[in-house]
């Protein structure tokens, strides 16, 4: 069945500024976030993931470009009338205020019955795991749980969609990574649509049904994580993403299904997926180091497709994997490669060896740019 769209962005462009001093902070950007999904934009600084994220709360409106909320056009909808709270990074708590009152806060503002919010201010405390805790004030708390307590105040009145913006930011390695899995967790327990702001791939990677990839304002990819990483389409999304081998070579003819691209540094891989690509264009190749394989040069190797030649630089051993930088005649660049380890092996090639790379079909992903 499909699922209904709880966010449609459609064109929207904001520009701060005017003139030569003119921003354009965000440039047509159109976007469909699913009900129920936790849905992420992922770009470094300055690319427009928290100017988004305020025109969807309403703090700012768009200068070109309409926002449907359930199917409602959002504009001229003051924040407080739109269904969606927010979750800062600085937590924003009333200081002077008990955790209980700042939970009841907006629910206070809404004029729901005493009752209600006891039972209400209650429940949300022990969904984040702070039943107990309604008697102090967010200074007697730690980062992490002063970060629990905004969460149950945004939570509090049941938004439909719930903005974050890298609500984990200020937090330390080890809690950071305890409060994802809390997150991920309410998000599947309330069911509710979260739309979160990060600039860290591997946040977004783990945490997310689907993000979108942004630079300059604009958007250059959406998909699932794993769409993301295997399939990155844009140079761009490759780099930001993991670790990436960047070839440059020419396309052949499609036979059996596969494309043969004869690479600028010699030899020749083949791969499944160039649609949008003809015979005899240039075109730039992304290849994970993992999908890569090694080889002795000696081996049995048959045809050549898919196999480079080249010389161990560097071997460095990472626990569940060894990672090696291959030097290639012609290639500015080394090629990174990384073999999983085998329990109690030692790694069969060591700097100076003569190898073979093996760059199977799957493993070359042709970008758009
Ligand atoms: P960060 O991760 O650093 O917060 P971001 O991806 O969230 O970055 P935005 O804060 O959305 O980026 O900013 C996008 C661009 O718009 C930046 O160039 C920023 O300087 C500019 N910008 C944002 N808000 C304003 C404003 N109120 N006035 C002028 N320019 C602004």
């Amino acid at each position: 069945m499909p699922q209904a769209n709880a966010i449609d962005i459609r064109d929207i462009t904001k520009v701060f500024g005017q003139g030569a001093e003119a921003v354009h902070a965000l440039d047509h950007v159109s976007l469909a976030i699913r009900e129920g999904e936790f849905f992420t934009l992922l770009g470094p600084s300055g690319c427009g993931k928290t100017t988004l994220l305020r025109l969807l709360a309403g703090f700012e409106q768009p200068t070109a470009g309409v926002i449907g909320l359930y199917g409602d056009d959002l504009a001229g909808l003051p924040p407080f009338r739109r269904p969606v709270n927010t979750v800062f990074q600085n937590y924003a708590l009333f200081p002077h205020m008990t955790v209980a009152g700042n939970v009841a806060f907006g629910l206070e503002m809404q004029r729901w019955r005493r009752g209600d919010i006891e039972r209400r201010v209650e429940e949300v405390l022990s969904l984040v795991k702070l039943a107990g805790y309604g008697q102090r004030k967010p200074a007697q708390l730690s980062g992490g749980q002063q970060q629990r307590v905004a969460l149950a105040r945004a939570l509090a009145n049941r938004p439909k969609v719930l903005l974050l913006d890298e609500p984990l930011s200020a937090l330390d390695l080890k809690l950071r990574k305890e409060m994802q899995i809390e997150l991920k967790r309410l998000q599947v327990e309330t069911g509710i649509t979260f739309v979160f702001v990060t600039h860290d791939q591997e946040e977004a990677l783990t945490m997310s049904d689907r993000l979108a990839v942004m630079q300059d304002g604009k958007v250059l990819q959406v998909g699932t994580p794993a769409e993301i990483y295997e399939r990155p389409t844009r140079r761009f999304v490759a780099d930001f993403i993991g670790d990436t081998n960047f070839l440059q070579g020419v396309l052949g003819r499609a036979a059996n299904g596969e494309i043969q691209i004869k690479l600028d540094v010699g030899g020749m891989v083949t791969t499944r997926h160039a649609e949008a690509h003809t015979e005899g264009e240039r075109v730039t190749l992304a290849v994970r180091p993992e999908r890569v394989d090694l080889e002795p040069v000696n081996a049995e190797a048959g045809e050549d497709t898919g196999r480079l030649r080249g010389v161990v630089e560097t071997v460095v051993y990472f626990g569940t994997d060894t990672s090696y930088r291959i030097n290639i005649d012609s290639l500015p660049e080394p090629v990174l490669v990384r073999v999983q380890n085998r329990q109690g092996a030692a790694s069969p090639f060591a700097s100076g060896d003569s190898v073979r790379l093996r760059i199977p079909p799957e493993a070359v992903q042709v970008l758009v740019d």
